[in-house]
Formats: C-alpha cells, structure tokens, sequence
C-alpha cells in the first residue's frame, strides 16, 4: 500500500483506539502516524527510506522488502523497546497501533507480508489488490471517513465533559 493510505490507517486504529481509552487523542494520532511508515523503513522508495537512505539500504539489504519490519516479532521487539526507553504510554501504544495498521493493510496486497518472519510464509488477507490501484483508492476512502466519524465521537464526547 501507498505511503497515503498507511498514515490514514495509522490515523484511523489511534482514533478508534481513543474511543476506548483514556490517552490523548492527540499523542495517539501522531504516534500512529509515526508507526504506520515505520515499517516501510525496508523499502528505500518509501517515505521514511526516502528520509533514512542509509538505515533503509542496511535493513532492506539485511531482511529484504516486508519481512522483518512486517513482522510479529518486530512489533514485539518495537513494544518493548518502546516500554523501556518511552516513558509515555500514550505514545508507545499509538506506535504500535499504527504498526499494526500498517502490517494489516499491507496484508490485503498480493505479495503480502512474512508476519512470522523468520519463517518464510507469506501471509494475506482472502481478499486482495495491487499497490496503488482502484480499490486501494477506495480503501482510502472509507478509511478518511471512519476516521472522520471517529473524530466527531471524540469531539462530542469532550464537549459533554465541559
Ligand atoms: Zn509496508
């Protein structure tokens, strides 16, 4: 999936996290937005490889594209990472929601993701679609509008607390 889509989709977990939680809606959403290119880190052409060349050529040559950073173990290893060294809750837990998301959509392509790296299954979603084509567009879509909708949850429940 396309850099666009896994921000919102970072937006979109962080909301619909927000709507159960006691965290800042705020931290959440741009946590999750850290999270959701974070692990594109292995794909040079991506966002943050575009912003991290050296790192992004080590980790793609090491792992390869969606292995490592696609993984389960890799957001296990982020968690606890994260716990030690951020002392925020609210951060560390929009990372990884956003990290999720972002496994999660790319799972809905045809190539899918090594989610149990480093055994080498390539794991999908049953239905699925091609980076960058209509149906991406349309995911898009759907999710700016659940997000839309989760913002306006958390402004009226706000203004009933005033
Ligand atoms: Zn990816």
């Amino acid at each position: 999936m396309q850099g666009n889509t896994h921000i919102v989709g970072g937006i979109t977990a962080s909301l619909a996290f927000a709507q159960i939680s006691n965290d800042n809606p705020l931290v959440l959403v741009g946590a999750g937005v850290i999270g959701a290119l974070l692990p594109d880190i292995c794909h040079g052409g991506s966002k943050i490889g575009r912003k991290l060349p050296i790192i992004s050529k080590m980790v793609n040559s090491l792992f390869g594209h969606r292995s490592f950073t696609h993984s389960l173990l890799f957001l296990f290893l982020m968690g606890m990472l994260l716990h030690t060294f951020i002392p925020y809750k609210s951060i560390t837990i929009g990372i990884l929601l956003g990290m999720a998301s972002h496994v999660l959509l790319d799972m809905g392509t045809k190539k899918g993701v090594k989610l149990f790296f480093p055994v080498s299954i390539s794991v999908r979603l049953p239905l699925t679609t091609k980076t960058g084509s209509k149906v991406e567009k349309v995911v898009f879509t759907l999710l700016t509008m659940l997000s839309v909708f989760f913002s306006y949850e958390i402004i009226v429940q706000l203004l009933a607390t005033i």
